[in-house]
Parts: C-alpha cells; structure tokens; sequence
C-alpha cells in the first residue's frame, strides 16, 4: 500500500509513522486469523488489514465516520496482529495515530465518560480512596531485608496496583531480597503514560512520560542498576518510550536510556539464580498478557521460570489471544471484554488448576471477575 500524507491536525511524526507503517501492508491477510476482534464479529472492519484500511482513508482523503471510531474503539490494542504479520506491520503505532486523528468524532458525552475514567485510573491519588473498594488481595508476608547488598534496583509503583494488589510488589521485594538486591521503591505519583496513550489522549500521555524520564534518568545515575515492572502492561509502554518522540528531541536519547534499562521482573529473575526460592503452589494455569508476549516479545519466559521448581508446562488453547481486559478496554467495550474471558477462563481451566496466574494487574483483575478459583501474580508464587 502506498501513502502520501501531509495532515496539518497531527505532527510530522505521527505523518512519518502513518506513511511507514500503511506503505508496510501488503494486504495478506495473515493477520486475520489471529485476531481476537475478527474471530467474533467476522466483519473485516474490526480486523487488523480493515482498520488499516479505515485509518488510511481517514488520513489521506478526510473519509471517516462515527462507525469508523467504533471499529478503532473495538481493537483491543493486543498486537497479536504484529506477531503473526509476516511483513512486520507496526500496526500499534499506526492505530494511536488513527486514534488521535479521529478522536473528534466521538460524542461529547462519550469524551466526558472516557475522560472521567482516564483521569481517575491514571491518578493516584484520586484512584487510591476509590480503587479501595475494589481491592483484590492483601499483603500476606512478612517483610524481609537483603543480608548484603550486591546491587539495586528501581521497582515502578503502578498507579492501580499498589492499591489493587499491594502483595506483587511486596512479593518482589522480598525475592529480590533473599537475592541480595535492594530494591528502590518508585513511588510514582505519575502512571507511565498508557492509558493516556491508547485512550487518544497523546499530550497528557507526553506529560507523563516526560516527568518519568526526567525522575527515573537521576535514579538511574545515581543508584539504580535497572528499572524493573511487575505490569507487563507499564512495561511496554516504558520499553516504547524512545518511538513517542522524533530523534531530533532532547528526550528521545533520555527515553532510549530507560527503555533499555527497563526490564520486567520475569526477565531480571531469569538471569539470577533462582536456587534458594520455592513455589507455594504447582497446580497452576499461567495466562500470558498480550503485552508480554506480542507487545515485549517475552513469550515462554514465565512458564521457562516456573518450570525450574517443577511447574508442568501445559499448553493453553488460544494462548496468543487477549483475555478481554486491554487497560480500559473492557470497562468501555464490555460485552467483547466479557466474551474473551469467558473463552479464556475455559481453556485456562481445561487442566483443572487449582490457582491462575498472570503477568499484569489488568489481566488479574479481568478474569478474577470471572473465575471461581484464585488469580494472582505468578511471583507470588515464589514468595513461599
Ligand atoms: S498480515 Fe501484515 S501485511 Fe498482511 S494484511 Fe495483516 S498487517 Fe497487512
Ligand atoms: S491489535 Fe488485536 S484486536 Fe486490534 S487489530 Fe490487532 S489483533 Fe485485532
């Protein structure tokens, strides 16, 4: 597909990717198979190639409609598109570009609802006395110490997790500390940007990433080794921090520095040795988030992990799809948010678990609204 864009209500940037990213498909069609959003509606709008198709139209001729935002609105941000697509289509950065141009469309209602959700997710502060009500779990062990310190580490907070699930972080501290890492506690009175990001709001979202930088580049300087993410969620956008701004900005070499030193807590245990720990529980199903593997590219690293205490890699059906829960999206886009877990509870329960784990607070918290049995964080697992 060729394209030729020049429009003046986005940035040159975002012309750049757009250009890039649509001249990139060759219109295959590989990618339909695999996405969650197409397997339900079988209407070729709400799969990848069809969504590239309406963002083009949109740009290069102004033709784009209401229906043209509900098909965006209906993506769920996965990526299983870019993992399967054999032409490497960035199709993520181009659907944040799409978003941004056609936000305009939406009613004002529907912008006042979704600025509402976005301000109180993103915040802490505002989200802390009401995410209360929502708590999923409790810190459940004692605090440990390292004995030495052979080196530190910055932990990111989360802006829901610590409030949802305080025990994920407090599980990393305390295996980082039989490790003999300190770990640093970043208390973020910022979110990373995500929700702002997919939620077509891109300056908010530049704020954001911007203070995060600035804060995280001092740490890094000073103390910290590594940045590490218990949400595979904030990791990526982290990790994709360098693609929001031109190589001209003072910040783009600022945001490679973080991105490269940003890891997400399965990829730092995994070069550590693991030998002193144990697992409390074996009879687990794990749900790898789309932001994980099609978003960080880390798929089979948890399961590699779990296996060396013994966790059976058993294999889930349909584990490239998304579980409905994308950030936000399954507070707006509720009956195909509720759909996709109700499929994947069915093939992560197939092997009759007695607990489900995962890799991000979004994910938890979706499918726990489901599941009979417990669903936590698999390092938890490991804070026996
Ligand atoms: S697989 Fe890639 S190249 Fe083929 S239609 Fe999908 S996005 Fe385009
Ligand atoms: S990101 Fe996911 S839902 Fe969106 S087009 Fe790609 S595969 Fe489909």
């Amino acid at each position: 597909m060729h394209a030729e864009l020049k429009q003046p209500s986005i940035t040159q940037h975002e012309n750049d990717i757009a250009s890039q990213v649509i001249a990139s498909c060759v219109h295959c069609g590989f990618c339909l198979p695999t996405c969650p959003t197409y397997q339900i509606s079988g209407d070729e709008l709400d799969s990848p190639r069809g969504r590239i198709y309406l963002i083009k139209s949109a740009l290069e001729n102004n033709e784009y409609s209401s229906k043209s935002l509900k098909h965006l609105d209906q993506c769920l941000t996965c990526r299983s598109c870019e993992t399967t697509c054999p032409s490497g289509v960035k199709y993520g950065k181009l659907l944040e570009v799409g978003r941004n141009f056609i936000e305009p469309k939406r009613s004002i209602l529907q912008t006042l609802y979704r600025f509402a959700v976005r301000k109180v997710l993103s915040t802490p502060l505002i989200f802390k006395p009401v995410g209360y009500f929502f708590r999923h779990s409790k810190i459940i062990s004692k605090p440990i110490k390292p004995e030495k310190v052979k080196s530190t580490v910055l932990l990111l907070g989360g802006c829901v997790q610590p409030t949802l699930a305080p025990n994920i972080n407090h599980s990393i501290k305390n295996i980082l500390a039989k490790l003999d890492v300190r770990v640093l506690d970043d208390r973020q009175s910022d979110c990373c940007g995500a929700l702002d990001q997919h939620l077509a709001a891109p300056k908010d979202a530049l704020s954001k990433v911007k203070r995060n930088i600035d804060k995280w580049t001092l740490e890094l300087e000073s103390n910290a080794e590594a940045i590490i993410s218990s949400a595979s969620g904030c990791g990526v956008m982290v990790k994709d921090y360098p693609s929001l701004f031109e190589e001209s900005d003072p910040y783009f070499e600022k945001a490679k520095r973080v991105s490269s030193k940003t890891q997400d807590i399965a990829e730092y245990l995994a070069n550590q040795d693991l030998s002193g720990l144990q697992l409390s529980e074996l009879n687990v199903s794990y749900h790898e988030p789309c932001t994980l593997q099609h978003g960080q590219k880390l798929g089979g690293l948890v399961e590699s992990i779990l296996s060396q205490f013994g966790y059976l890699n058993t294999p889930i059906k349909d584990s490239h799809i998304c579980c409905g829960s994308a950030g936000a999206y399954s507070i707006f886009e509720t009956e195909i948010a509720n759909k996709l877990m109700i499929n994947k509870l069915e093939n992560l329960n197939a092997s009759q678990p007695e607990m489900i784990v995962t890799s991000n607070i979004g994910c938890l918290m979706h499918l726990q609204k489901g599941s009979s049995i417990p669903v936590k964080h698999w390092v938890e697992l490991l804070d026996a």
